[in-house]
């Protein structure tokens, strides 16, 4: 059994003020797989305070030092990103050679992702040529709260931690408590790496512990979440007495728009990111929209696809999909399907229960629904789980009426041969992301939603900006 009490604050590993032991449960058997500690006010107070007086240094420290200890960090992440994905899968279930290719891995690319742009990101510029004098600072927020969920624990983690590093800002991070030995993996590194004591704090803990005693508090000058709209929503409120900053990353219920001149992999491509990660992804494409002459296509062959989709232990190598994070997760993902069975949507794969031949750990049957109008709550509700939805639609004006009639704004997908449309459509859906025929983001892109998928930018000049105050000075003489 691993043990990890300990939290990292002012540079260095640190007993909880008040022992609170608590499971970090193995989903694919139930398990525990580890205990860690969850943290209460006096550690959360340790935490800011240690970020609060690190802060006037770390800003005041060039931008080229904050980046060159970012640049340590890159290696050492590289050279335990064994560890890391081990970690990632024995916690929140992903099996380990995807944990490796795509959990670990998004890790590195931040970073990596981050190193360019930071360097080439302007902390200081003239305002406007035409008055002399009036310049620009980028300067850092202060202390940012860092509150991230468990299905990509390091995707999470890595967008914010290097983004207010290089911003300047001190910083306390608190993972998710599914997903706790990730984050102590990463603290280890940044240990390692060298950054000044009480830049980075790491403290375990749940929501309505540390989370919300770091909305709440006053010494910390802004909230960077990532989670459910559920959480984002309450930390929003608690930020308010404070006037703090709230950046949000929230859910989403994703429309992918597949007309009758999709590419022939299309529905297969949407079928199988709705299943990846187990259907654990806010961008995942979860509504699939297609056009009334090949909707029934299209079913059979979204089926097929979903029947064909392995599920099996996070341990085990191949190119399965794992057990969803909990039993919370799971029984609410089996009252969701049993809810479209009784409205009525058509079942053509999967359903309730588990998957043949695995009676223990959160596995669920991939599961398709056709004939799902948008009224459904499969078509409402993030399910958080591997379960696609099949709309059909006529015309393009009806399919994105269906794609933007969701409380959501994060990723739509639209697959089309015809460029005119694809671009018609990709300003006409209302989400922070549109990918069309199956290209993904570029490196570095701003990742982050529209209405009730958040206000936030990650990733890239957006994500740093994120952690930025913009100064306005006039008489100033960069020269001096
Ligand atoms: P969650 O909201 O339950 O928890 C996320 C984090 O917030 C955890 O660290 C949790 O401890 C903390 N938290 C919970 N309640 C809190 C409160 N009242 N105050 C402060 N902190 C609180 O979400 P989850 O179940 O861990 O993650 C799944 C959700 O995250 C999904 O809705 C998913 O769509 C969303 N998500 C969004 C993005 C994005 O970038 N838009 C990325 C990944 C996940």
């Amino acid at each position: 059994m691993i043990e990890k009490r300990q939290f990292y604050i002012n540079g260095a590993w640190t007993d909880p003020a008040t022992p609170n032991d608590h499971n970090v449960i193995n989903p694919s058997n139930e398990e525990p797989c580890a205990i860690i500690s969850l943290g209460g006010q006096a550690d959360t107070d340790a935490a800011v305070a240690a970020a609060k007086a690190a802060f006037p240094t770390w800003m005041a420290t060039p931008p080229a030092e904050r980046i060159a200890l970012v640049e340590k960090l890159k290696d050492i992440y590289e050279s335990r990103s064994e560890d890391m994905a081990q970690a990632i899968s024995l916690e929140m279930g992903a099996p380990i050679a995807m944990s490796r290719s795509q959990q670990a891995a998004s890790g590195a690319g931040h970073i990596a992702n981050f190193l360019a742009t930071a360097k080439n990101f302007s902390f200081a510029h003239p305002h406007d040529p035409n008055t002399p004098g009036s310049y620009i600072l980028h300067e850092p927020i202060g202390v940012a709260a860092l509150i991230t969920p468990w299905n990509w624990p390091m995707n999470q983690v890595t967008l914010k931690v290097i983004a207010a590093a290089v911003a300047g800002c001190t910083m306390v991070l608190k993972p998710s408590e599914e997903s706790p030995l990730s984050s102590i993996v990463f603290a280890e590194m940044m240990d390692e790496a060298g950054f000044p004591a009480g830049v980075f704090n790491l403290v375990n803990g749940d929501g309505v512990g540390v989370g919300s005693q770091l909305s709440s508090h006053p010494d910390v000058d802004m909230v960077s979440f990532t989670g459910s709209s559920r959480a984002g929503k309450l930390i929003s409120k608690s930020a308010a007495d404070s006037l703090k900053r709230v950046s949000l990353e929230l859910g989403g219920k994703g429309a992918n728009l597949i007309f009758a001149d999709a590419d022939d992999a299309a529905v297969k491509r949407g079928v199988l990111h709705c299943m990846n990660n187990s259907g654990q992804s806010c961008n995942a494409p979860t509504r699939m929209l297609v056009q009334r002459e090949i909707y029934d296509k299209a079913v059979e062959t979204a089926a097929a696809v979903a029947q064909s989709v392995k599920v099996g232990p996070a341990s085990e190598d191949g190119n399965h999909i794992g057990p969803v994070v909990n039993e919370v997760q799971f029984n609410k993902i089996q009252d969701l399907i049993q809810k479209g069975i009784d409205e009525g949507a058509r079942l053509v794969a999967g359903g309730t229960g588990r998957p043949d031949g695995l009676n223990r750990g959160f596995y669920v049957k991939p599961t398709v629904f056709a004939d799902v109008n948008n009224d459904m709550i499969v078509a409402r509700e993030e399910i958080f789980g591997p379960v696609l939805s099949i709309l059909p639609f006529d015309t393009e004006e009806e399919g994105i009426a269906i794609a933007n009639d969701t409380p959501y704004g994060l990723t739509d997908y639209v697959q089309t041969q015809d460029p005119a449309r694809a671009a018609r459509i990709s300003r006409a859906l209302r989400a922070g992301m549109v990918e069309v025929n199956g290209q993904s983001r570029g490196a570095a892109a701003p990742f982050g939603g529209m209405k009730q998928s958040g206000n936030g930018r990650e990733g890239g000049t957006w994500g740093i900006e994120d952690f930025i105050e913009v100064k306005s000075v006039s008489g100033y003489d960069p020269a001096a």
